[in-house]
């Protein structure tokens, strides 16, 4: 097994320019798992779960980054807010607040990214670009001294067409286009554009990524 994760890391990265990153989704995978995967090289992890993200903090190297890739309640966000480098899907003013609190509590900042829906499924969480925009334009929001806002995360449509896929990313690099110049023009953190799976990291790269999330394709479907 340890061969096996180390393998599929490798034909990962094989693909992946220098200037993206990689961030191994290692959701409901046990500690061990992500154990072999730090020592093949590996220290960006993708978590879903704030708990659960705690506890495997706790247990493995201080020197991981750990990503938060889930939908984060409000009341979840004090378990991982001492920390974690990244929450990627940030979809309300109310969320961000809270990140901010506990950002304070935390005395750090902490890099947010803003979910964009553009998948066609109408269960994925996410915003539109007059959504982000209000945020981005609300006094509450300017008012926050301990969130960054670091770029856009978006999930496209569960397809094999290739075409809608790529669609999809390259709507979400323009709403990225779009945040740059309305609000971050002179702004260096806002900078990330957070797309690609297993099944479309390739198409997520060639539309503009600069971080995927990859699971399944390291550390297989089951376990
Ligand atoms: C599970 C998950 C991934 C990884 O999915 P794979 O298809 O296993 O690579 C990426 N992003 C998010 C938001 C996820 O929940």
């Amino acid at each position: 097994m340890t061969q096996e994760i180390q393998q599929n890391l490798k034909t990962v990265l094989q693909d992946i320019p220098s200037g993206v990153t990689l961030v191994a989704v290692s959701k409901t995978k046990p500690v061990e798992l992500l154990q072999q995967a730090y020592e093949a090289g590996q220290r960006d992890f993708g978590e879903n779960k704030a708990q659960e993200m705690a506890v495997k903090y706790q247990e493995l190297p201080h020197d991981i980054c750990w990503h938060f890739i889930g939908h984060l309640q409000t009341n979840k966000v004090k378990y991982i807010a001492p920390f974690v480098s990244l929450i990627h899907a940030v979809d309300s003013l109310k969320v961000l607040h809270e990140i901010n609190k506990q950002a304070i509590i935390n005395d750090r900042a902490i890099d947010c990214l803003l979910e964009f829906h553009i998948a066609e499924e109408e269960s994925k969480f996410g915003l539109s670009r007059e959504t982000a925009s209000e945020i981005l334009s609300s006094v509450e929001f300017k008012e926050m001294k301990n969130v960054r806002i670091c770029g856009v995360m978006g999930m496209a449509t569960y397809t094999s067409d290739e075409e809608k896929i790529r669609k999809e990313f390259r709507s979400l690099k323009e709403h990225f286009d779009f945040l740059k110049k309305g609000f971050f023009l002179n702004n260096s953190d806002f900078k990330e554009v957070s797309m690609g799976m297993s099944g479309d990291y390739l198409y997520a790269i060639e539309e503009g990524s600069t971080i995927v999330r990859v699971g399944s394709k390291i550390f297989g479907l089951r376990g």
